[in-house]
């Protein structure tokens, strides 16, 4: 008659005196089965779940600089590298370093601490954004697979390939790095 802690399928049979149902990443369920109530479930919350990287929107200006130091990557890479800093995908990284009018192909070690405030301004910009546009929590900017969600920045680079840039009308460039495409403005990137 003591409370057991059962792992099962979703679809197995939920035994009498189940207090509580997890569902667990993998598909399958944690289940508290305590008969006598002897038993108490307490949750703690381990802040390391959120992985290594940082949280780009309360980030200080210099954390955000040391994150680049001595990087050897494009900044693109760096940007959307989550052991650096969560959430920040495809889209709203190409949106930030147009906006901060640095070039995707930049190596993120080489950037002037001038370019990296002004990066740093332009990610927590975009995300805001993105946020106002219907994202309802910092979780939403991107899904587990790290693709932006249902919220539709006003794009000024991405996927506007050959199109005019909005301010100087150059057209749009794309490349690829490290698999990813990426778009700018190589007048108004530097
Ligand atoms: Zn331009």
């Amino acid at each position: 008659m003591t409370g057991r802690l059962l792992l099962c399928s979703p679809q197995d049979q939920t035994p009498k005196h189940t207090h509580a149902i997890a569902s667990l990443a993998s598909g399958r369920e944690l289940r508290f089965v305590d008969p006598r109530r002897f038993g108490r479930l307490s949750v703690a919350i381990d802040e390391s779940f959120a992985g290594p990287g940082t949280e780009p929107l309360t980030i200080g200006a210099d954390d955000f600089a040391e994150l680049f130091r001595g990087r050897k990557t494009p900044i693109k890479a760096a940007l959307l590298n989550q052991k650096l800093l969560h959430g920040v995908g495809n889209i709203y990284a190409d949106e930030s370093l147009f906006r901060a009018g640095i070039r995707p192909r930049r190596q993120a070690g080489r950037l002037t601490r001038a370019e990296l405030d002004r990066l740093h301004v332009a990610v927590k910009q975009v995300l805001e954004e993105a946020i106002k546009l219907g994202g309802s929590s910092v979780s939403d900017y991107v899904d587990a697979e790290g693709r932006e969600g249902f919220f539709q920045l006003q794009h000024r680079v991405y996927l506007r390939t050959g199109q005019p840039c909005l301010v100087c009308k150059t057209p749009i460039k794309r490349i690829v790095l490290g698999g990813r495409g990426s778009h700018y403005c190589e007048r108004c990137q530097r």
